[in-house]
């Protein structure tokens, strides 16, 4: 965490210029609290390592969609990568473009592409038949073509968690691999249709570039066929997928990762095609943490509990898919560390943030969970009736609310009970 934008002075932890002791105090916890720093220096590697070249950062806005966070790398030049029609106003009323935004998604409804097509998103990245005539009835009935990409899927293995990995034939996603060819004459015989582009998305927090070569193989190797058949393809989509470091995993440096795509394709001869990356986690994961306080401690027999006040419901990727957050001391004591499952107060076995934790910490104290600005706030919930956390950014020395906390009386105002 040395050079990072969350670090320790004199035992505090700082996010940037800011103790998260006093974001803390002022804001309450538990407490979403991002980097624009880290946000920053995690888009110019994707933007930096394009120079030069035909390639697109469309950030996956489902990883984190605040309005604070899509508006930075908005004004960093980025288009944006969504999977629903909220997340398409989610993005205009960010200051984003539509012409700069693929939407993608496996079953988008006709109101949505409706939506989309007037608001004149990019590209329409289409996962089946059925979505193609849908897609194409729709467009029809605006008297507008929908320019499409096929997500196909290349049957790579990408090493990763099974709920998280998206690239093998028993999966839900995309066209089959053999399939593709057939699809996209399909597609190109669909008046209302405009075929510009090809896109995969192999899934997610991987860690290594192997299976991004192969699924680009494959790909390329689809492009020649689907230009033989009369069509052009403007744009190749490698999706999104790359994993950042939550415990001791190592993942390529972004810019690495981007340099060795882009060479691949060059070798390959496609040196001039256009690229789009959709990255998400790796542009938000680690800009991100989540602040809680212990309410109790409470030793047991064979565990020791360490009670926060943040909970499956603010962060669900533990209780989801067994994912792990290093959780460290917001102010670093000095008493000796015991081991801890870190748990919230949610009537659910599955409500932990962290097991077998050493940690030195007392009643009262500030945790801060790592590497939660990816699926994190995006995901939570109001299970239990809880309000969902506050949000803020901090910029140097500022810190700003970019969300406020939810109130209670707020989670059931559309409810109504029977008048008799
Ligand atoms: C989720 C998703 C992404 C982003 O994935 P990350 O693992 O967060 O980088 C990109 N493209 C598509 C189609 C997705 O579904």
């Amino acid at each position: 965490m040395n050079d990072s934008a969350f670090h320790y002075v004199d035992g505090a932890l700082h996010v940037e210029g800011v103790p998260a002791a006093s974001l803390a105090e002022q804001f309450g916890t538990p407490l979403y609290v991002y980097s624009r720093d880290a946000l920053t220096r995690a888009y110019r590697a994707y933007a930096d390592a394009c120079a030069g070249r035909k390639a697109t950062v469309h950030v996956a806005v489902k990883a984190n969609s605040n309005l604070a966070v899509l508006n930075v790398f908005e004004r960093l030049g980025a288009g944006f990568d969504i999977v629903s029609s909220g997340e398409l106003a989610r993005v205009l009323a960010a200051g984003g473009k539509a012409s700069n935004t693929v939407f993608s998604g496996v079953g988008k409804s006709a109101a949505e592409m409706r939506e989309a097509l007037e608001a004149g998103v990019k590209c329409f990245n289409v996962e089946s038949i059925p979505e193609l005539h849908a897609l194409n009835e729709v467009a029809k009935s605006l008297g507008k073509k929908a320019p499409v990409s096929l997500r196909v899927n290349p049957d790579v293995d990408a090493k990763t968690h099974p709920y998280i990995s998206t690239g093998l034939k028993s999966n839900k996603f995309g066209v089959a691999f053999g399939d593709a060819r057939a699809t996209y004459r399909e597609a190109r015989d669909m008046a209302n249709l405009d075929v510009v582009g090809i896109d995969c998305h192999i899934g997610s927090q991987i860690t290594e570039v192997s299976p991004y070569l192969d699924a680009v193989d494959k790909l390329l190797d689809l492009v020649e066929q689907i230009e033989s058949d009369g069509m052009s393809i403007r744009h190749v989509d490698v999706g999104g997928g790359l994993g950042i470091t939550y415990d001791d995993e190592t993942p390529p440096d972004i810019g690495d990762f981007v340099r060795t795509l882009l060479a691949h394709f060059e070798e390959r001869g496609h040196g001039q095609r256009e690229v789009y990356f959709e990255p998400g986690r790796s542009l938000v994961g680690n800009a991100g943490v989540l602040l809680t306080r212990v309410e109790y401690l409470k030793p047991g027999e064979e565990k020791n509990f360490a009670i926060v006040d943040a909970a499956m419901n603010d962060l669900a990727r533990p209780a989801m898919y067994e994912a792990f957050h290093r959780i460290v001391p917001v102010m670093e004591r000095k008493a000796s560390a015991r081991l801890y499952d870190v748990v919230g107060p949610v009537c659910e076995s599955g409500d932990w943030l962290g097991r077998d934790r050493e940690l030195a910490v007392e009643q009262g104290d500030l945790l801060a969970i790592l590497s939660a600005g990816a699926y994190g706030f995006v995901m939570s919930s109001n299970y239990n009736t809880r309000a969902r956390a506050a949000e803020i950014m901090v910029d140097g020395e500022r810190a700003r609310v970019v969300r406020e906390r939810e109130e209670v009386k707020q989670l059931f105002a559309g409810e109504s009970i029977l008048p008799d």
